[in-house]
């Protein structure tokens, strides 16, 4: 076994492999950027070296640096986690010239699978179902627009070096043909530096499986079974399943024995995962299943393969790397439950999806399910890398079960300042279509309206933060606004949402969000959103906010430091009556209407208990 592991990664993924090298009793050694310097897995690494600036181009990329890295600590091993140099088999081949041992996939199965179109022929040859389509060398336009007629509208157009959801263009009429190519085109050439293109049939219907497996130098390989990953935003994951629902034993069957042999055909040795899109418009047919791409490396939504089976995919790849056999045969694996992944990002689903970044001033997830996050309160989501915080992982016996422990997870976070998906993934995971299994790769687009929450603050928000405002007690009225209400009449409160003033009458039943001041605002959370609101002013309430008896009651302990009035005196609605210095702070009491100082118990310098009667307007024409 290694006894000591470099990661050559950042963030979550390099907290998680840190996790089980320490339960394996491996030491680990961390590189990282200038501003990743400060993060959790540089900390909780055995040791860390910085290896460059932030831009992933001069730091995180640069492979001589990070085998420099491992020479000077001593480390025995890399392991690329995912994204960054994990699918660069010439970085692979260098890790091994080093003398190193790469706790990846091995170089020549990289390339092969590297290029869509180049492991899709080899697939083919190797007896698995693929995507019906033209994967030929010939990139004339005007062939590649007959190939397409040829296939049916709609097809897809991939970049054949294209990754991460990336590079793809949907095609829906012959005459759309040749500028949505020209677009793919570029767009390949910018992002991959390689402009090539296949044709796919586009699937309806369509679902996203995939199948873990893995392999060891031993010649053993093995699946652990199928993961659905249909919910996407633009070709990229958002929630993550496994197993898929609808599922039978005869097409599970099917699909993973068809993974094995795809991963046969590559030799494969370590974690990866081979994804199939499946017509599924009349449920899963193993007829309808085909070969899309195989990712060779350990994939983000590898925990909830780990929750069903109960294995450490990471243990299994520093073992599997070590030159051990898997730790367990075909026939010793088997389903356990449901388990389900969101991927928490921070980005402003109201606002387009936009990318988030900044500090993490308030940085709370739910506790009691699996999270893996690679940063904390008090640190930021930086512009140069992926903005995922965190993965929530749940498990439970049943998929509604696991449904409905998912969207109160998501429901549950509280970030601030940086904006996140969390609403959106709670509402997505409590959707009656979701929860019933009718998932699909254009669920989230068709329920963009119920999904994407609003800027606005609904009515809902509103009552909540009026019940949030209103401190628990007895008197918790007279408390908030600094008098007492009329209690025959309706309650009702001044509060700003989002920079919003209204005026909502309070509901006793109505939800309560969490109230949390945040650096020098205070903060609404509730199911996963977060509203900056204001508390409510005596003088807002003075101000029309609420009917009252007359009697101004001291909200809270203070010192009485000015009184302006005296008995008897005419006054007019909103009129400044007394000062009360409390907690640091002076609230000015004023008169609720035009009327007459019917009592004044206030003196200046007078010390008043929580809800002393000050002063008692009567109404003018009383
Ligand atoms: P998956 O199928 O697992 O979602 P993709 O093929 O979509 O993976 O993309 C590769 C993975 O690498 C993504 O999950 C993405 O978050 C991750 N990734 C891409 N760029 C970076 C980066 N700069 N830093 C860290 N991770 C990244
Ligand atoms: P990437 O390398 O970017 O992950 P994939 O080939 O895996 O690209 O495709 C990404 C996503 O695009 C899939 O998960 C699926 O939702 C969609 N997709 C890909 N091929 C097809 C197809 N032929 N028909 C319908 N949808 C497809
Ligand atoms: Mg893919």
């Amino acid at each position: 076994m290694i006894r000591s592991l470099l990661i050559a990664n950042r963030g979550e993924i390099a907290r998680r492999i840190i996790r089980t090298a320490r339960k394996m009793g491996i030491r680990t050694v961390a590189v990282h950027s200038d501003v990743d310097a400060a993060m959790p897995f540089v900390r909780e690494a055995d040791e860390a070296v910085c290896i460059g600036p932030a831009p992933a181009r001069e730091s995180y990329l640069v492979q001589a640096k990070i085998l420099e890295a491992a020479k000077a600590t001593g480390a025995e091993a890399i392991h690329p986690g995912y994204g960054f140099l994990s699918e660069n088999a010439e970085f692979a081949e260098a890790v091994e010239a080093a003398g190193l041992v790469w706790v990846g996939a091995p170089a020549h199965s990289i390339r092969a699978m590297g290029l869509k179109d180049a492991a899709k022929k080899l697939m083919v040859e190797a007896g698995v179902p693929v995507t019906p389509g033209y994967m030929g060398e010939d990139q004339d336009p005007a062939h590649l627009k007959a190939e397409a007629d040829r296939i049916g509208y709609p097809v897809l157009i991939k970049a054949v070096a294209g990754g991460g959801g990336k590079g793809m263009r949907k095609v829906d009429r012959s005459e759309d043909f040749a500028d949505a190519l020209l677009s793919c085109q570029r767009e390949a050439a910018s992002s991959f530096g390689d402009d090539r293109v296949l044709i796919e049939k586009y699937i309806l219907g369509p679902r996203h499986i995939e199948v873990q497996v893995f392999g060891d130098r031993h010649g053993h390989v093995v699946h652990l079974f199928e993961r659905d990953c249909s919910l996407q935003r633009r070709h990229q994951k958002v929630i993550e399943e496994a197993p898929a629902p609808g599922m039978d034993d005869a097409t599970r069957a099917a699909v993973c024995e068809a993974a094995v042999k795809a991963a046969r055909a590559v030799d494969y040795v370590g974690a990866g995962t081979i994804e199939f899109i499946a017509d599924a418009s009349e449920g899963l047919r193993a007829d309808r299943i085909w070969f899309m791409e195989m990712n060779t490396r350990l994939q983000v939504e590898h925990p909830v393969t780990e929750a069903i089976t109960g294995q450490d995919l990471v243990e299994w790849q520093l073992r599997v790397a070590s030159g051990e056999p898997l730790p367990r045969t075909q026939d010793q694996l088997s389903i356990n439950g449901w388990a389900m992944e969101a991927r928490l990002y921070a980005e402003n689903p109201s606002n387009g999806f936009l990318p988030s970044t900044g500090p993490l001033t308030r940085l709370r997830l739910p506790r009691g399910i699996r999270v893996d996050s690679g940063v904390e309160e008090g640190g930021e989501v930086s512009p140069y890398y992926d903005p995922m915080i965190a993965k929530l992982i749940v498990t439970a016996p049943s998929r509604p079960a696991a449904a409905a422990k998912l969207a109160q997870a998501a429901a549950r976070v509280e970030v601030w300042p940086v904006r996140t998906n969390a609403a959106f993934l709670a509402r997505a995971a409590a959707d009656p279509d979701f929860v019933a299994g009718r998932v699909d790769t254009g669920f989230i687009e068709r329920h963009a309206d119920r999904l994407v929450p609003t800027t606005e603050p609904s009515a809902a928000i509103e009552q909540a933060a009026a019940r949030a405002l209103l401190p628990e007690g007895s008197d918790a009225w007279t408390r908030l606004i600094g008098f007492r209400a009329n209690a025959a009449a309706e309650r009702r409160v001044e509060v700003e949402v989002a920079g919003h003033s209204r005026l909502v009458a309070i509901d006793d039943g109505a939800a309560g969000g969490k109230l949390r001041a945040v650096g020098s605002e205070t903060l609404l959370f509730l199911d996963g959103e977060a509203w900056p609101v204001e508390a409510p002013r005596a003088d807002h309430a003075g101000g029309g906010g609420a009917v009252s008896d007359g009697a101004l009651l001291a909200p809270m302990p203070g010192k009485v430091i000015a009184v302006d009035v005296s008995e008897g005196d005419t006054v007019t609605k909103g009129q400044k009556l007394l000062v009360l210095e409390a907690m640091k702070m002076e609230q000015a009491m004023l008169a609720p209407f035009d009327g007459v100082v019917a009592e004044l118990n206030a003196s200046v310098g007078g010390q008043v208990s929580e809800g002393t009667m000050l002063a008692r307007v009567a109404k003018a024409e009383d």
